[in-house]
């Protein structure tokens, strides 16, 4: 039994290798001790009517990623229709009765359980529509097994800002933690994950890393956590264990979970880069969010960071029908006054299951584009998103220019 797992492409990002899906290797992992042969096809790099034949074809797939779903799935179907296409990811999971009929299985929630029933199925030839799991997935005995990764994708170049290396043998992806308990209104962790964290035994953590050191060399990671010290308790225990193995790593954080001491810990144990969500530098806009920080609590966390050699990043919103001549300056004045040097700028793209998709005319919002890209740069003219109903999509740009122009001359995009 043979399923190719495919790769969609990403081309607005700078390096889509470096943000490899652990989702698909966890479930290559599983599907590989079932008996079968794993294989994944890169359609960034190679034309999908090139993609040779299997029995199955798996898309792991977000709101963004899912139009191309879609498409490179259609053109599988005519080389191979007898071949079963196969769809599961944050946005089938979020939007289950919407996806197309091109696909013959649609994988809802996590998917170690289901992703097993699939496999009998497949062989006693009973394989249904729908596989819903609302079991949590094991995420501490399971390990995502790296050998099933050619090198490229297995130790990337550019998890580091500026294509910074520590170490000269590559970077992973690794995860700590899944989840969030947060429900900023924008974003579909609270929906996916019912507002709850799980945490990973250290030991099951220290198991991971050391295989990683001791097979593949490898001691620079992109931690994927949604929130990496919210849980000072645990923080500390990993952090510990962390000190030991002389590592690099890039992190994310809210900035109410940074303090002196988190700093320290986060220095000490080898973090290198530091991301943040600030979204906006407007109090009335982060409260829209439901964010639960204000500009000066991010001011204050900066404060602390500073003091070590960290490379911070800051993640904005471009693009949010909050937008105005005002919240846009006070984002402009925030980036001056704080010297920030690394920015990451992403459209606004309220996801299914969100506050904000759900409730779109409260939030003023009449449609949400067919345009997708979710990274603003230089390389995509910046397009909003979404159609406000208060004014028009003309006005809407003209308000959000200029701190497009702002961003572009300072290199931030
Ligand atoms: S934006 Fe960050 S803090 Fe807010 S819910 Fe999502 S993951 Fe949690």
């Amino acid at each position: 039994m043979r399923l190719t797992f495919v790769l969609q492409r990403m081309p607005w990002l700078y390096d889509y290798k470096s943000q490899f899906s652990l989702g698909i290797l966890y479930l290559s992992t599983i599907l590989k001790k079932s008996g079968w042969t794993i294989d994944l096809f890169d359609a960034n790099k190679y034309e999908i009517g090139t993609i040779p034949e299997a029995d199955v074809y798996g898309f792991s797939c977000t709101y963004n990623t899912y139009p191309d779903s879609i498409l490179l799935a259609n053109s599988i179907k005519i080389k191979y229709p007898k071949s079963k296409v196969i769809i599961g990811g944050s946005h089938p999971t979020l939007d289950q009765f919407n996806i197309d009929e091109i696909f013959d299985s649609i994988f809802v929630g996590e998917a170690q359980k289901t992703i097993k029933e699939f496999s009998s199925d497949f062989l006693s030839g009973t394989t249904r529509k729908y596989y819903i799991q609302t079991e949590e997935d094991d995420i501490n005995t399971i390990f995502p097994d790296r050998s099933l990764l050619a090198d490229e994708y297995l130790r990337t170049k550019s998890v580091f800002t500026g294509g910074k290396e520590y170490d000269s043998n590559g970077a992973t992806s690794i995860m700590f933690t899944r989840g969030c308990p947060y429900e900023c209104t924008f974003c579909a962790s609270s929906a996916l994950y019912k507002r709850k964290i799980r945490y990973r035994d250290i030991l099951s953590i220290e198991t991971e890393l050391k295989n990683i050191i001791d097979v593949y060399n490898i001691r620079q990671f992109r931690v994927q956590d949604d929130t990496f010290t919210l849980n000072r308790r645990f923080f500390k225990e990993l952090c510990e264990m962390l000190i030991k193995y002389n590592i690099f790593y890039r992190c994310s954080t809210r900035v109410n979970h940074i303090d002196d001491e988190i700093c320290n810990l986060l220095w000490e144990s080898g973090c290198r880069e530091i991301g943040i969500g600030v979204e906006t530098a407007n109090d009335e806009v982060l409260k829209l969010y439901k964010k639960q920080i204000t500009v000066a609590q991010i001011e204050k966390a900066l404060g602390h960071m500073r003091k070590y050699p960290f490379v911070i990043r800051a993640f904005f919103m471009l693009g949010t029908p909050f937008d105005s001549e005002k919240t846009l300056k006070d984002n402009q004045d925030f980036i001056e006054r704080n010297n920030i040097e690394g920015a990451t700028v992403a459209k606004f793209l309220p996801l299914p299951g969100t506050e904000l998709f759900n409730n779109k005319e409260k939030y003023n919002i009449k449609s949400i584009k067919e345009d997708t890209c979710m990274n603003v740069s230089r390389t995509y003219p910046f397009v909003p998103n979404i159609i406000r109903t208060d004014i028009s999509e003309e006005e809407h740009i003209k308000i959000v220019k200029p701190f497009y122009d702002y961003l572009a001359k300072k290199r931030m995009i």
